[in-house]
Formats: structure tokens, C-alpha cells, sequence
């Protein structure tokens, strides 16, 4: 155990920040107006449950509004606190700025532990709380829009989503207050998967850069990577399932609240994902090794870890005794402060958080927009690009009866040709390019200076410095 102290979640957000900002010219006083969190609103409210009134506390962060909507999960956790709401309401901006999404940073967390109270209990108690929100205009389409973040979900969405409409009944836009929703309810086709189908598209685009593979030491694709994942919950779960069933990486670690599983011969997440939901834990899995003490599987030999549950996970304790050459930040703050410099001394890659996990605010802002022009994305082209692409189609037959044996159409070429994108592919593309253009910025800046070492550091600059052109172009 090391004796050097370890900072607080905000202080190693605010840290990695002065990092960069040590390597900008930022003018006096302006680094001061991002770094700062411009306001966190904190509710206490009571709700009669089983006989009695409970009291709950329930937080509002909102760090910058250089845009606006202010953008940004809500938590459902009992540790939940002011210092982890603003550290995550920062993170938040940077993240929107780095993958251009036009928004500002904002966070929001209810201490509970969501497991503890049936469904309808549930309903009530996030009701009660979006209408504490939605009253302050903390819940709103123009300007404050949360989404599912640890602890909730679709279910919760859903529920903010109808209590704004019902207190605003004339917002034609109401639905745009909150995103994350089920499909029925205004939701996007993807976006449930979409922070773990960020992450895939993130380790593909890293796997694309042979200069940046060769300094975490690694060669050859994503194929047969031995990979370690923390929290098989929604981003966790996604980011193991495709990465196994689409790359062939080979899932040897999971590390859940009840232990971890282990195999170097691979898991299969899907099975254990059933495991859980049925079991409510992974002790007992057939098909791997149970470790009691699930945090020690994240110092196992592996060529890639996911931390993708909590924050801190990774710290002055464990840090040194990390082996993984590749860490991708899956969960917001896995990585402390200090652990983060010391792993930078034994040359572990880093890809940050503020990247890596921005998959969901991406998909997100198209819910959002699909929100705000009520439609769903493809419904006026779909049909049209089918009867464009069956033109050439009819060419290509054409030919094909001309030549006869010379040449012939590759079998389902016809089939995948003539099939124009419905939603889910246009989210899957529209994310998949985000995520590679700011992978692309943030390496650019990395390998273009001497002085930024780190991915992160790269992540932070490339995040300030845009929002430093907005409130430079807002005169502030
Ligand atoms: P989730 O609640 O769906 O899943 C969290 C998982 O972690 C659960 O399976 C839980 O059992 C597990 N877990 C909890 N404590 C653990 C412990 N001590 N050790 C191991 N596992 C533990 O949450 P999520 O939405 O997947 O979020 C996970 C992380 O990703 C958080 O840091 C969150 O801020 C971040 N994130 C989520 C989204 C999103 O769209 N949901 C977007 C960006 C970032």
C-alpha cells in the first residue's frame, strides 16, 4: 500500500486538467472559467414508501453551459456525492467537446441503491425526483438533457420523459427532455448498446494505428487479444459481447460484485450475462474459475483491460501491480490521478474515458435531434436509395445476361446492395465515424508534440481548446 495520498475523484479530473492546460496558451482567467463547475443543485425530497416517509438526496451538476443543452447521465448508486457528480459533470464537457456533440456538461446522481425497492417504488421515487429537476429547468429539451448512466436505464428514462410531459403539456418537443428512452417512447434504435459498441469502435480504430500499438507493445489485430472486463452491467456487457462475437478477442477476466471469473481459454459473456440476470451474480458459473476476491483480476496477464463499472478502481494500491499493456476507460474514472502517472511510468496506453465511453452521448445527440424533427432517421430515403441502387442492379443483370459465363454477380451482393440503411445502421455509422475522427484528433495531437505524452493529456487539449474557441467566439 503506498502512503502517498490519494486525491478525490474531482481533484484527479481537475489535475489531468491542469495537466493540459500547462501545455496551452489559454488567456488569464479563462482556463479558470472551464476548470470551475458552474452549479450543483442538491435536492432532498420525501417519499411515503411501505408506511413511511423515506428522504432521498439527489444531485443536479451543471459544469459548463458554453452550450446548451447541458448533457449528461443520471446515476442511481448509494455512494453517489457532490465531489463524484461535479467530477462527472466535467468529464462531461470535455467528452461532448471531443466528439462534437454541441453540448455542455452536466451530471446528476440519486443516492440509492436501486435494488433495494420493488419496480412501482422505483417509478415513484424517480418521478418525484425528475419533477424536483424539471421544475428548475434541470430537466429540460433546450436545456438540461439527461440519460441513463449506473443504476438506471430505458425504464427510468421513460418515466423522466413522461413526468416533463405531463408538467409541460404544450411542449411539442417534451420528448427531447431526456434521452436513453425505450423505442416506444421516443428512444433511438442503438442506443442501448451504444457506449459498448463505442468502446469496439474505439479498440478497432486504435488497432488501425500500428504507430500507437507499438508503444503499448502490441501487433496484429484485435483477433485472439486476451481481453479483461470489470462489471458485465450495460456498457461492460456490450463492449465483451462484440468484441468477442465480432473481433474474436478472447474474454479471460470478468469481474463482477460478487468475485470474478476467470479462463484463459475465453469466456462466453453471453452465457454469463444470463447467468447473472438468473443468479444475481456470477458465483457459481460452470465454465471458469471463481475468484473471491474479484479485484485482483485486474492485475491478471492480459493484452487489454476494461474497466467498465465504478470509478477509482485502478489506484495508488494497485497500480504498479497493473500488467495490462492497453487499458481502455470504459467506466468514468477507473483510473485515479495518481495511478494514472504511475502507469504512465511503466508505459501502459491509456484510452481515456472522456473518449472511450463517448459513445453514449453521441447516440444520444441523434436521439435528441430525431427528438427535436420528429422522425425517425431513414424514413425518406430508405426507399428511394433501394429504387436508386436497383437501377444499377438491373444493369449489372443485364450484363450478366450479355456475358453469360464470362463474368457473373457475386451471390448475395444483389441482397446486401439493394438494401437501403434503416435506423440502426445509420446510428451504427454516424457513431463509428465519431469515434474514429476524434480518435484521429486526439492521436494527431499526441504524436504532433513532444511535450503531450499521454492520450489523455491529448484527449484533455483537444477538448479545452474547442471549448475555449466557443466562449472566445461568445465574447466571454
Ligand atoms: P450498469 O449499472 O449497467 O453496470 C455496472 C456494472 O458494474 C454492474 O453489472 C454491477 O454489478 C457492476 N459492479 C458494481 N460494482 C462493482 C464492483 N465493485 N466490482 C465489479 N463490478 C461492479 O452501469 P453502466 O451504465 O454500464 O455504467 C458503467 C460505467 O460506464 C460508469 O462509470 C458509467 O458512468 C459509465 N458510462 C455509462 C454510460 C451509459 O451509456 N450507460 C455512458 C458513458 C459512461
Amino acid at each position: 500500500m503506498s502512503n502517498r495520498a490519494e486525491p478525490s475523484f474531482r481533484e484527479s479530473v481537475d489535475l489531468m486538467f491542469n495537466r493540459a492546460v500547462a501545455l496551452m496558451d489559454l488567456p488569464p482567467g479563462l482556463e479558470e472559467k472551464i476548470r470551475v463547475c458552474n452549479a450543483t443543485y442538491t435536492v432532498r425530497f420525501g417519499v411515503r414508501l411501505r408506511g413511511q416517509v423515506h428522504t432521498f438526496t439527489g444531485y443536479r451538476s451543471v459544469h459548463s453551459e458554453h452550450m446548451e443543452p447541458v448533457k449528461g447521465g443520471i446515476r442511481y448508486a448509494p455512494e453517489v456525492n457532490q465531489d463524484e457528480v461535479e467530477a462527472l459533470a466535467a468529464l462531461m464537457t470535455y467528452k461532448c467537446a471531443l466528439v462534437e456533440t454541441p453540448f455542455g456538461g452536466s451530471k446528476g446522481g440519486l443516492c440509492i441503491d436501486p435494488r433495494q425497492y420493488e419496480e412501482e417504488e422505483l417509478e415513484r421515487i424517480t418521478r418525484r425526483f425528475a419533477y424536483e429537476l424539471a421544475k428548475r429547468d434541470l430537466i429540460h429539451p433546450a436545456q438540461n438533457v439527461p440519460a441513463p448512466d449506473m443504476g438506471t436505464g430505458e425504464r427510468e428514462m421513460a418515466w423522466i420523459a413522461d413526468q416533463y410531459a405531463r408538467m409541460n403539456t404544450t411542449d411539442i418537443n417534451a420528448r427531447a427532455c431526456v434521452t436513453g428512452k425505450p423505442p416506444n417512447a421516443g428512444g433511438i434504435a442503438g442506443r442501448v448498446e451504444a457506449t459498448g459498441r463505442g468502446v469496439q469502435y474505439a479498440l478497432r480504430e486504435f488497432f488501425r494505428h500500428p504507430d500507437d500499438m507499438k508503444k503499448a507493445g502490441l501487433e496484429g489485430k484485435l483477433d485472439g487479444k486476451r481481453v479483461i472486463v470489470q462489471g458485465l452491467g450495460n456498457v461492460g456487457y456490450h463492449a465483451a459481447k462484440f468484441l468477442s462475437e465480432e473481433d474474436g478477442a478472447l474474454i479471460t477476466g470478468i469481474i463482477e460484485r460478487d468475485g470474478a471469473l476467470f479462463n484463459p481459454a475465453g469466456i462466453n459473456v453471453q452465457a454469463v450475462r444470463d447467468w447473472i440476470v438468473r443468479h444475481d451474480g456470477v458465483t457459481g458459473f460452470p465454465d471458469a474459475r471463481h475468484v473471491a476476491d474479484g479485484a485482483v483480476v485486474l492485475e491478471e496477464e492480459c493484452d487489454i483491460l476494461i474497466p467498465a463499472a465504478l470509478e477509482g478502481v485502478i489506484s495508488l494500491d494497485n497500480a504498479a501491480r497493473i500488467k495490462a499493456p492497453l487499458i481502455i476507460e470504459a467506466a468514468n474514472g477507473p483510473i485515479t490521478a495518481g495511478a494514472d502517472e504511475i502507469l504512465r511510468e511503466k508505459g501502459t496506453i491509456i484510452i481515456p474515458d472522456l473518449y472511450a465511453n463517448a459513445g453514449g452521448v453521441t447516440v444520444s445527440y441523434f436521439e435528441w435531434v430525431k427528438n427535436l424533427s420528429h422522425i425517425r432517421f431513414g424514413r425518406l430515403q430508405r426507399r428511394q436509395e433501394e429504387a436508386r441502387h436497383q437501377l444499377v442492379v438491373d444493369e449489372l443483370e443485364r450484363l450478366d445476361r450479355y456475358l453469360g459465363d464470362a463474368w457473373t454477380m457475386t451471390p448475395d451482393f444483389k441482397t446486401k446492395y439493394l438494401r437501403g440503411a434503416d435506423e440502426l445502421e445509420l446510428v451504427r455509422s454516424g457513431l463509428d465515424d465519431t469515434m474514429r475522427t476524434a480518435y484521429q484528433s486526439m492521436s494527431e495531437m499526441w504524436h504532433s508534440r513532444d511535450d503531450v505524452r499521454d492520450m489523455r493529456t491529448a484527449g484533455f487539449i483537444v477538448a479545452i481548446e474547442r471549448v475555449a474557441a466557443s466562449y472566445r467566439a461568445k465574447g466571454i
